[in-house]
């Protein structure tokens, strides 16, 4: 089996597994238990922390431990909502992931004010026309440091600069970016950072908004509760899971980042190879800068869905997303300006630390066998 789907998940590192076992069954107290065992948990914690803020540049006191980056998503954005106490204006990009995007239409049937900020046809978020849509009213822009279905790396410190000369906090959803590529919060002038364990070989259900002073003095709580995490998120820290998240974050920022360049190449082995053998593909986003790991192609006549259900030994994904009886094309792509036919033609294929060429070799003559397959049934489909 070729998994090649590590922008939609990561197995744990061996390492990092390690580090949480104990945590389990022997070292299992409440970090807010003022007893030995509470206090050994709440070092743990503690040491947690310091390592996912060095691992994005941050100080320990910023991080704010979530269940992961669904959730530090709403908390930036809804939890502004709160903290400000009125209705607030938020600007986002066309691209973002649906736990941004979701959170910021919730927010504007609630009556405050949101704005999208259409992308290039490369993927890249539009500055003219953010110029355009950001105002001295806009509170909050959230634009992701890199897409996960296109892998493409949007000008971030540009976006920062615009949003800062507002007065407006930058949010930046930085999941698939870290270990990926160098990214440092306080370089790029992030406000608020959001991550996630389970995308760097931690463990599911973890994650954090690593968000400035400037930025938590602003925003409020949206899970109430005993107020663990500095009053800005309730309930019982998962410590186990807190540790092995801090763990990936440090072997994300080392061993991620120097396998980078190895996973680059079977990124474009893949890319050269399909061209090579599958006539009318292209590679969607590749005019941008992109996270070395991640493609996602158009395969004229051969629908993603039909190859996904074909592959019997090659796991990779689509963007389109089923919704009650209907299945929505990628809104990553129809924002970049594909039709719904080329959405729907496109596939994705991220690879990882453990991904080698046999891999590429393997996924690559199933997709051209599948994709030659369905083009025949078409043909034969089209000729009748
Ligand atoms: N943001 C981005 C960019 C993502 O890729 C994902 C996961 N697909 C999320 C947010 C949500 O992450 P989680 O699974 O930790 O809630």
């Amino acid at each position: 089996m070729a998994y090649l789907d590590y922008n939609a998940t990561t197995p744990v590192d061996e390492r990092v597994f390690r580090v949480m076992a104990p945590l389990f069954t022997e070292d299992f107290g409440n970090p807010s238990s003022n007893h030995v065992s509470g206090r050994a948990a709440a070092e743990v914690v503690e040491a947690a922390r310091r390592k996912v803020a060095s691992s994005v540049g941050m100080h320990p006191s910023d991080v704010i431990f979530t269940s992961g980056a669904t959730e530090a998503n709403n908390l930036a954005l809804q939890g502004l909502r709160r903290g400000i106490g009125r209705h607030i204006k938020v600007v986002a990009g066309a691209t973002e992931h649906k736990s941004v995007l979701q959170t910021c239409t919730g927010l504007a049937e609630d009556g405050s004010e949101f704005s999208i900020i259409p992308v290039n046809s490369d993927g890249t978020v539009d500055l003219g026309k953010m110029e355009s849509i950001i105002d001295d009213g806009t509170d909050v822009v959230s634009v992701m440091a890199a897409n996960s279905e296109t892998g493409v790396i949007h000008p971030m410190e540009e976006v920062a600069k615009m949003a800062h000369e507002h007065d407006a906090l930058f949010h930046c959803d930085a999941t698939q970016a870290i270990g990926k590529i160098p990214f440092d919060g306080d370089r790029t002038g992030a406000d608020m950072v959001t991550l996630s364990s389970h995308k760097i070989y931690g463990p599911k259900g973890c994650g954090a908004l690593v968000a400035t002073k400037h930025a938590r003095r602003r925003i409020g709580a949206i899970l109430h509760g005993g107020g663990q995490e500095r009053e800005l998120r309730s309930g019982t820290l998962n410590v186990p899971a807190i540790a092995g998240f801090g763990e990936a974050c440090s072997i994300a920022v080392t061993d991620g980042l120097a396998d980078a360049p190895r996973q680059r190449h079977l990124r474009d082995e893949f890319e050269s190879r399909l061209a090579h053998l599958i006539p009318d593909t292209s590679v969607n986003g590749a005019a941008a800068k992109r996270i070395p790991n991640t493609s996602n192609v158009r395969m004229r006549g051969a629908l993603a869905d039909a190859v996904m259900t074909r592959l019997a030994s090659t796991e990779i994904s689509t963007g389109s997303a089923c919704s009650s009886s209907t299945i929505e094309p990628s809104h990553v792509l129809v924002a970049m300006g594909l039709g719904r036919a080329a959405a729907d033609e496109s596939i994705r294929v991220s690879v990882g630390r453990s991904t080698i060429t046999a891999d590429i070799k393997h996924a690559v003559s199933e997709i051209v066998r599948t994709v030659e397959t369905i083009r025949a049934i078409e043909g034969r489909l089209g000729a009748t």
